[in-house]
């Protein structure tokens, strides 16, 4: 869906409806290159100017295509700051209205750029580091942006795993690690989700402690972690068997009918088991209390979430999603929960 605004309005790809910002159809799975740039000289050939960042909005805001919501008109054509105009009717739509970006002085393309600089950096970035490197500005202006941003960031945090989705769980807490069935000891069972949108290709990692491997504690995590009606992959255990039942379409991985080991036929939750037993026995020594599990597991979660690698460009993408769907915060409510304003932890 790269952006060319010239050719973008002519009836390709039009709907039978009008999406409002909290109807968003959401892109199961966008392409790095396709529907995102992967790198920042890709950005900048990506929106050279306001007219193609226009037009990504409106892709991003009307993914099954444009409609009028006066008169169902499938035409527009964008005026002057993200506006569009109905070719049958000439109502007039803006592209940001409702969102944070709504009565923006700031051009799109500086948003874009801040959202690209935000979703690039594992810790986020300060107002006055953001401000040099858009060149744009005040740093008042930076900061106003970085503070929008960051609450569609939370949102994105927030927003439950898409499918595919590999779901399994671990054991943590010491050096061994078991199948189901063993004793589990003084370990702690993590239950892991993780989006998979490419073979090879991991997304964002949710994962919480659990008590047993029944389908009380496992239908719960799913419920909690992944997105309604996605594709879940799991292997065949029994705890797993009502996801069917629950709405999600569910793959059952065999392990013993494929003969492939599981680290073969669920690759990414279990390289996410991999990476959190090396963490902790990196970071804190393999002795983790339970107590203490929780927050670590956060930690594990934001730490992951924030990759760096070609995740980025698709954090991007899914941090511009929530900027259309996010209301607008008007400037005062922002000032009045401001706090550290140049010690930018992200959320
Ligand atoms: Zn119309």
């Amino acid at each position: 869906m790269k952006a060319h605004p010239e050719g973008l309005f002519e009836g390709e790809g039009v709907s039978t409806s009008l999406h409002l910002p909290q109807d968003v159809g959401v892109v199961e799975h966008p392409v790095a290159g396709v529907d995102y740039p992967q790198r920042w000289a890709e950005f900048e050939a990506w929106f050279p100017d306001e007219e193609h960042c226009v037009a990504y909005l409106v892709h991003l805001r009307w993914p099954d295509g444009f409609r009028c919501p006066r008169c169902g008109g499938e035409r527009a054509w964008p005026t002057t700051r993200g506006r569009l105009v109905c070719a049958a009717c000439r109502h007039q739509i803006s592209v940001t209205a409702g969102t944070i970006l709504a009565g923006t002085r700031t051009p799109l393309r500086v948003w874009f750029a801040a959202a690209w600089h935000l979703t690039q950096q594992k810790l986020g970035v300060s107002a006055l580091g953001l401000q040099r490197v858009l060149g744009w500005g005040s740093y008042q202006t930076a900061w106003t942006i970085l503070h929008k941003l960051r609450r569609a960031m939370v949102r994105l945090e927030r927003a439950p795993l898409l499918g595919p989705v590999e779901v399994d769980e671990t054991y943590v807490g010491g050096i061994e690690r078991g199948r189901r069935g063993r004793l589990a000891g003084a370990k702690a069972i993590v239950a892991i989700a993780v989006e998979v949108p490419e073979p090879d290709r991991l997304g964002r990692v949710r994962l919480t402690r659990i008590a047993d491997f029944s389908a009380e504690s496992l239908l719960p995590f799913v419920g909690w972690a992944v997105t309604p009606g996605a594709l879940v992959r799991t292997d065949g255990w029994q705890g797993y068997r009502p996801l069917a039942a629950a709405g999600y379409v569910h793959e059952r991985v065999s392990l013993r009918a494929s003969g492939d080991a599981a680290h073969v036929a669920m690759p990414g939750v279990h390289r996410v088991a991999s990476l959190l037993e090396r963490w902790i026995l990196g970071t804190h020594h393999g002795s983790v209390g339970h107590d203490h599990l929780d927050a670590y597991l956060e930690e594990f979660t934001f730490r992951f979430n924030r990759r760096r690698a070609r995740y980025r460009g698709l954090l991007f993408y899914r941090l511009l999603e929530q900027m259309v769907r996010t209301s607008p915060a008007p400037y005062r409510a922002i000032v009045e929960s401001r706090s550290t304003p140049d010690h930018n932890m992200l959320g």
